[in-house]
């Protein structure tokens, strides 16, 4: 299998994204909408022979930083809500999510503040994607043939490629070397959500199962031992689990949020992060929320006991 690697550049913390050409026939991700990154992407598949019309595009997820130039492509598959969402560059989604912002306690001015900021920025790292389509459950790129595995969490609608034969998964960012990824909300209409640490857990613990030799990211290094990171991962949520549940005092996610975080220029990923974990400890029975706040319900040591047995069932 021939692997080749690009590093495409993104204004993101995480870093410049991974893309990956697999036996000059498939692309894995395709970093953002930036004239640099653009110009990168297309050096990168003239040096594999291939080209935007050719080449087969698969998205591992529907964040900018990995399909903002997918445009480009002719061809683009990913899974079918990822396709849904960026055929109008993710803004019903955006819509949603302020929205449910503002349902949690985020005040009026703050959530239209970073709306407005949202679309003037992504308007610049962005354009609509309208030729993807649902990718099948299996993938070939010349004489290798790898699987589709939906593995939600970090976002509903990823995916990941794996080659049974090789050991090798590309994880997008659902794995990532030494940072944990987000659980990025998932609204599901304008009132419900998907429980997306809850899906995390589920995904980490059947990668964990997996044998994997070595996995291939969405940013930084590749990974080598994925069960020594996912062990890392649990600890992480918990950690959090505990220090957000501890702060659940009849405030709301929005003021749990700036006071577990202490800033707020990440506000986006502070709001995901604690909703994530509010709905989480609602659906354990460990919060009450009423009229958009959330008080504690237990005492630590139980919701410690719920973490062993959580991360007792993934590690087996
Ligand atoms: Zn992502
Ligand atoms: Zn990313």
């Amino acid at each position: 299998m021939e692997i080749r690697f690009a590093k495409i550049f993104s204004p993101y913390p995480v870093g410049d994204t991974n893309v990956y050409i697999i036996n000059h026939e498939i692309v894995v991700d395709a970093g953002i909408n930036l004239p640099i990154s653009i110009n990168d992407l297309k050096n990168e598949l003239e040096k594999s022979d291939m080209d935007f019309e050719s080449s087969k595009l698969i998205l591992t997820h529907p964040h900018v930083d990995h399909f903002g130039s997918a445009y480009m492509f002719k061809n683009v598959y990913a899974h079918e809500i990822a396709c849904e969402r960026i055929h109008d560059a993710e803004k019903s989604y955006f819509e949603l999510i302020y929205h449910h912002f503002g349902e949690e306690g985020m005040p009026l001015e703050v959530s239209r503040k970073m709306k407005e900021n949202a679309l003037k920025e992504y308007s610049k790292l962005i354009r609509p994607c309208k030729n993807c389509s649902k990718v099948g459950k299996k993938i070939r790129a010349g004489d290798d043939e790898f699987e589709v595995i939906h593995i939600p969490g970090h976002s509903f609608s990823h995916i990941a490629l794996y080659n049974e034969e090789h050991g090798i998964l590309f994880s997008g960012d659902t794995l990532l070397n030494g940072i944990t990824p987000n659980p990025v909300i998932e609204p599901d209409g304008r009132y419900k959500r998907k429980p997306v640490l809850q899906h995390y857990l589920r995904t980490l613990g059947y990668l964990y199962g997996l044998e994997i030799e070595k996995v291939f990211p969405g940013h930084r290094k590749h990974i080598e031992n994925h069960r020594e990171l996912i062990s890392e991962y649990l600890n992480g949520f918990e950690r959090r689990s505990i220090e957000i549940f501890k702060l659940c005092k009849g405030k709301t996610a929005y003021e749990i949020a700036v006071e577990h975080f202490r800033r707020k220029d990440q506000l986006f990923l502070a709001m995901s992060e604690v909703i994530a974990h509010l709905d989480f400890l609602h659906d354990k029975g460990f919060v009450e929320k009423t009229d958009g706040a959330y008080t504690a319900r237990g005492e630590v040591r139980e919701l410690e006991e719920l973490w062993k047995e959580v991360k007792a069932e993934i590690l087996q």
